[in-house]
């Protein structure tokens, strides 16, 4: 059989379980060669029950002393009780228990794996399975590495529990060197030492020893890597090989003259990223530039300096921000911004009338406006420019790749900067934006003043209520947040419309309050901005939707209700939405159901206010993978590898990815034909404007 076969013909699969493996995404025989274990069991990794610790991610294995279905109140459920003579362990299963309840018989050998927690004794719910006692290489007496496949009910139904997948793939392992393909090159291979690919998955699956293992995983791992980093390469090398059609020839007096009219001295950083960028635009190949900076350290004013080359050369700017609040909010400012010249922004969003947009079609095509600002609505087939040079997108990772390669896309040869607050250790961003230069904007503007941060219980909830009317009787203003409830905005609006109204009706009858949220129309938004902005509302009650990039000096009061729900980095993004200005600003983080979990999490947003230390606990509560793996932001998922625990792995596979592209960048010699392959024929989506082969 070949790598690319129906994976029903293989022995031991047949169509019921092709159909139960298509679930998983397993489709050809070389993607069941891809399904590699989760775990391992070796005598050195069982725990004894004795030593089982709630909480943690622990295998262990025991004999089946019980095993039965539990009429529960609710459902039926199927329980089995293991012992190693040091402890009880008890499992449960509240889906398929019954045809697991024909699995186990009394004093079978049963290894489990999962997350430990108490119920009336130490118990895991739905563990990983494997029943050792008939199989012949259990571990325990022969001192072999045995793998633990990852499975769902629907494949155990069909048999391919952990043990099913043993007994398929085993057979296949002496095929190995026949069926998979090497796509890295010979000297790839020998510079980095790595095994080939068939000897590594052989490894993963059965391995000889725990340094087999490890060998065998890090050359999968490093195939991950590399073809992210492969695919970084090929971007980058497409923009630096593009040439510019229009040219700078200088900064211009635009810039001069509004740069003079700034009411404050930019900061050292964002003068060192004003030149980088100009480097940039006068250089003859497109900006690919990445603009990293905390929140509140001043990435729009560098964006609107950038427009303003642009347009003193002539050319025009499109800057593409994720919500209409925040387009508004930034149409607002260029407008001020570009007082008192021949400059016109012009806003085009979902709002405008079909008459508008039309209208505006019309006037972008001829060169009457110099900078357009706006939502996706930017990035409609409809709209094209006289000479679009310079594309911004800001909070990028709020865009898709797609989104992001369109807005490119209206002008091919495009000077592009995109910004974003959310920022990376710099090793990370080097690697997952290695394709963009990256400028860090790592310096507050000077009249801020920290933001304290509290943690409180909703006992004191009037304690904060009266900090709120005291801030807002000196002349401040407040935020009061209300989380995404579910992925549904409309329970998402339910808590903060009632919310308004008990804080208006009941609690500050004196001041004037404000609603906002994602679904109201712009106009509605609009005069809730305007009259908030002038101080003529005190509180602003809002969804979310305030969590990226709103700007209001005067406010030094945001309360988060529900704080327990919201995630650090998006934590992060809202209290940025104070201390914007010279007033000491407090953010108050309201835990209504507060768990040990939540409580150690929320302690991180109180300590610190550095962007970066927040991403990085972020990173290790989530995952780098969960936040950058992904296809959404235009790179490869990761099964095994982890861009931080792997770090090491990415430099060697970057490096030598970026080796690759250097000498070929098109991917167009003999040796590199099993890279090219790979690349059209699993990430030709992820490509954007690298043409290869
Ligand atoms: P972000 O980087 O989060 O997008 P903004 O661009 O919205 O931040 O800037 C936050 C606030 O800081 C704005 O009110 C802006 O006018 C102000 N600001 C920007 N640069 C400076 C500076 N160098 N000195 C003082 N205030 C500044
Ligand atoms: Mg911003």
């Amino acid at each position: 059989m070949n790598w690319n076969d129906d994976v029903k013909f293989v022995k031991g699969i047949g169509e019921r379980r092709a159909k139960a493996l298509f679930q998983i995404g397993v489709k050809t025989l070389g993607q069941l060669i891809y399904h590699v274990p989760r775990r391992y069991l070796d005598r050195s990794n069982i725990v004894l029950m004795k030593d089982l610790k709630i909480g943690e991610e622990t295998t262990a294995v025991g004999r089946v002393t019980g095993a039965k279905m539990v009429h529960g109140k609710r459902r039926p459920y199927f329980q089995m009780v293991l012992t190693d003579d040091t402890g009880f362990l008890t499992c449960r299963w509240f889906n398929g228990a019954q045809w697991l309840a024909d699995r186990f018989n009394k004093d079978d050998v049963v290894a489990v794996s999962g997350k430990i927690d108490f119920y009336g004794g130490l118990q895991i719910s739905h563990p990983d399975f494997d029943i050792l006692s008939d199989d012949k290489s259990n571990p325990i007496n022969t001192g072999m590495i045995m793998p633990l496949y990852p499975s769902t009910q629907a494949l155990q139904s069909v048999g391919l529990d952990s043990r099913g997948f043993r007994r398929v793939l085993k057979p296949l392992m002496s095929e190995l060197p026949r069926i998979v393909p090497e796509p890295l090159p010979d000297n790839v291979l020998r510079e980095y030492h790595l095994l080939p690919r068939y000897a590594a998955l052989e490894q993963a699956h059965f391995p000889d020893s725990l340094e087999h293992l490890e060998a065998g995983r890090d050359r999968l791992k490093f195939d991950e890597l590399f073809f992210m980093q492969l695919l970084l390469a090929l971007r980058s090398s497409a923009v630096v090989r593009k040439t510019k059609r229009n040219r700078y020839e200088q900064p211009g007096d635009i810039l001069e003259s509004q740069y003079k009219l700034l009411p404050y001295d930019l900061t050292d950083a964002q003068k060192r990223v004003m030149h980088e960028i100009w480097n940039d635009l006068k250089s003859p190949h497109p900006m690919n530039r990445l603009l990293q900076g905390d929140v509140g350290s001043g990435k729009t004013v560098v964006s609107l300096l950038a427009a303003a080359i642009t347009a003193g050369n002539g050319y025009q700017t499109a800057l593409m921000a994720p919500t209409e609040i925040l387009a508004e909010q930034h149409y607002q400012v260029a407008v001020k911004f570009f007082e008192g010249t021949q400059i016109r922004p012009v806003l085009l969003t979902g709002s405008n009338t079909a008459a508008q947009k039309k209208e505006i079609y019309k006037a972008l095509k001829a060169g009457y406006y110099q900078l357009a600002i706006g939502t996706h609505a930017l990035i409609q087939g409809k709209v094209t420019f006289k000479n679009l040079q310079l594309a911004i997108i800001d909070e990028q990772h709020r865009f898709g790749v797609v989104q992001r390669g369109d807005l490119i896309e209206k002008a091919e040869d495009a000077d592009v900067l995109v910004m974003t607050a959310t920022p990376i250790p710099r090793t990370l961003s080097m690697t997952v934006y290695g394709d963009l230069s990256v400028s860090i904007l790592d310096e507050m503007p000077k009249n801020r003043q920290p933001i304290i941060t509290r943690l409180v219980d909703v006992a004191k909830l009037r304690t904060v209520y009266d900090f709120i009317r005291q801030e807002v009787e000196t002349g401040r203003q407040a935020f009061v947040v209300y989380p995404l409830i579910e992925e549904s905005e409309k329970i998402d609006l339910e808590a903060a419309t009632k919310g308004f109204e008990y804080l208006s009706k009941s609690v500050f009858p004196e001041f004037t309050l404000a609603l906002l949220h994602g679904r109201m129309t712009s106009t509605e938004k609009d005069a809730v901005m305007a009259s908030f902005a002038k101080n003529e509302t005190q509180i602003m009650v809002s969804t979310t939707v305030i969590e990226v990039g709103i700007d209001y000096p005067n406010a030094t009061v945001m309360v988060i209700e529900n704080a327990e729900r919201f995630g650090l980095t998006q934590l992060h993004q809202l209290r940025g939405r104070i201390g914007r200005g010279k007033h000491r600003s407090v953010c108050v983080l309201l835990q209504r159901k507060p768990n040990p979990e939540s409580t150690h999490r929320l302690e991180t947003m109180v300590k610190t206010s550095d962007g970066f230390k927040i991403a990085e606990e972020d990173l290790k509560i989530r995952g780098a993978g969960d936040l950058f793996g992904t296809r959404q932001h235009g790179l490869p998922n990761l099964k095994l590898a982890d861009l931080i625990e792997d770090a090491d792995i990415l430099q060697e596979a970057r490096k030598a990815a970026f080796a690759v592209v250097e000498n070929d960048p098109q991917l167009r010699k003999d040796h590199h034909a099993g890279l090219r392959h790979v690349v059209m024929t699993e990430f030709n989506d992820l490509l954007g404007f690298a043409k290869i082969g």
